[in-house]
């Protein structure tokens, strides 16, 4: 299965994306993670990533697009993958069509995960993740057993710099702007499933599962 998800930043697609990826037996990819992780490991590239992740601004292409196709060269990811967070612009989704091409890969889905601005900013004011593996949690939607405390690992939970309130606004603009006409991008394409994200974890994800079910 090759899944791309995509959705407004908070709407719940990395808690979805975990959930599908576990399912279907596939990595789940997030450009988001790879740039956290890469900054953690003190490397170039996560320095010069960072910079942009705290201004809330895109990583530009060249960076992103380079890390996506090392990424999809590694073995886990030749029988399917489910990216979260990338294509994130029109240049990043046709980039990408080119390495699906050489690759000799189709796409099975792309899912779109919509809410409005409301709902998205509650949720992402009560993002919590783990400071130690980056799990996502939520003060009122996705409790963790013990409060401030990752379940999976005991590390402790934090808010992300760039989910403050200032950053936000930025983050939904940009959204707006590039990461927006995406989905207009895809549709023009084929296909594109649109689930309503506004609802629970649990529907959200029983329902991308009946579609994928339908669809595959
Ligand atoms: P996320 O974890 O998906 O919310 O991503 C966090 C931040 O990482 C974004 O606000 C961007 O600064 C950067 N980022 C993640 N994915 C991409 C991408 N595909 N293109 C450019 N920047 C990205
Ligand atoms: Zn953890």
């Amino acid at each position: 299965m090759r899944i791309i998800l995509m959705g407004p930043p908070g709407v719940g697609k990395g808690t979805e994306a975990v959930l599908l990826a576990e399912h279907y037996h596939i990595p789940h990819i997030s450009t988001g993670n790879i740039f956290r992780e890469l900054y953690k490991d003190n490397t170039d590239v996560g320095k010069i990533a960072m910079g942009y992740i705290d201004r809330g601004e895109l990583v530009p292409n060249h960076i992103t697009n380079e890390i996506v196709r090392h990424r999809l060269m590694e073995d886990d990811a030749k029988d399917g993958f489910l990216f979260d967070g990338y294509p994130r612009n029109i240049e990043q989704a046709k980039a990408f069509d080119h390495l699906l091409k050489e690759m000799g890969w189709k796409l099975n889905a792309v899912i779109n995960i919509a809410a409005p601005d409301e709902v998205i900013i509650e949720r992402i004011a009560g993002r919590r993740v783990c400071e130690t593996c980056g799990a996502v949690y939520h003060i009122h939607n996705k409790k963790p057993k013990r409060e401030g405390i990752c379940d999976l690992d005991g590390g402790k939970l934090v808010q992300r710099a760039d989910d403050m309130e200032e950053t936000v606004q930025r983050r939904l603009r940009i959204y707006c702007d590039q990461t927006a006409p995406v989905i207009g991008y895809y549709k023009s394409k084929g296909s594109i499933v649109e689930i309503d994200g506004t609802k629970s974890i649990q529907y959200t994800d029983s329902t991308i599962k009946k579609v994928l079910g339908e669809m595959n």
